[in-house]
């Protein structure tokens, strides 16, 4: 049994195989997360941050390498098995919350545990204790077009929370709210983070943002360039240093 909840080694994906618009996106890229762990994926805007973050979690498929997720290699499943096992153990938020607007918050929220086939008691509970945490009891009847950023980011929580998944895949999830809710939103992630060990993996551009996570992985040209880890540092000192890769980067480009 691996110690890692999640291993990626070697993984490469090619764009466009075998087409004049062949590209590389990934090259090699060996990585491999703990449980518990809080990961912060950032990297120049077209680096391979959310081809990565894809190619993780089975959204995609690598071309090349393998990719395990609670030691199982997840191209030997087939598309029925992947989703299933998808929304057994993967919740994922992405910046454009993904909510379908044809639907209240209530069905959006009770989806994945619709897919899982828990019946109506059960869902009825999990959805009762899971929107008052977030603080959306309130508004389950209502439509993602009758609420606001912050509200329907919640809801697209709820729904990435309510099958109780181990990981927490993110693709800038603060890419729309302000700052408030973006505090909040993090701080929230962070207790789900300390208190249940649920693991995160999240991509962001945002220095502040990244500051909440336990491990920076950065992303440039398809490959890994960097690490940082927070361990014993403060968060003031951690953001510093998130600052200081981002910016050498920044020097880097204009100087070109
Ligand atoms: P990032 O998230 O860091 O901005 P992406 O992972 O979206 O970067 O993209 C990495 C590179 O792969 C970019 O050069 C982008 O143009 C290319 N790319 C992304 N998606 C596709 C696709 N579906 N087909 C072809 N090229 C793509």
């Amino acid at each position: 049994m691996s110690q890692y909840i999640l291993q990626a080694k070697k993984l490469t994906k090619v764009y466009g195989l075998h087409t004049e618009n062949e590209f590389e996106a990934l090259h090699q890229i060996d990585f491999a997360v703990e449980t518990g762990e809080f990961i912060c994926i950032m990297g120049p805007s077209g680096s391979g941050k959310s081809t990565f973050i894809n190619n993780i979690s089975t959204i995609d498929m690598p071309t090349s390498g393998s990719v395990r997720i609670h030691d199982i290699d997840i191209r030997t499943m087939s598309s029925h098995e992947i989703g299933k096992f998808r929304y057994q153990n993967l919740g994922f938020v992405f910046q454009e919350f993904n909510l379908l607007d044809t639907h209240t918050l209530y069905e959006n929220i009770i989806m994945p545990l619709s897919l899982a086939k828990v019946n109506q008691k059960e869902i009825q509970i999990r959805v009762d204790e899971m929107a008052d945490h977030l603080g959306i009891k309130a508004l389950l009847h209502k439509y993602p077009y009758e609420c606001s950023g912050g509200q329907r980011q919640r809801a697209a929580i709820c729904r990435a929370l309510i099958a109780k998944p181990q990981i927490i895949i993110a693709d800038e999830p603060t890419g729309n709210l302000d700052s408030e809710n973006s505090h909040e939103l993090l701080s929230l992630l962070k207790d789900l983070n300390e208190t249940n060990k649920v693991t995160i993996i999240m991509v962001s551009h945002d220095p502040l943002i990244a500051s909440y996570s336990s491990r920076l992985v950065y992303i440039k040209d398809g490959k890994i360039a960097e690490t940082l880890c927070r361990e014993e540092l403060s968060q003031d000192d951690y953001f510093q240093k998130i600052v200081d890769i981002n910016s050498a980067e920044s020097r880097r480009l204009m100087s070109k």
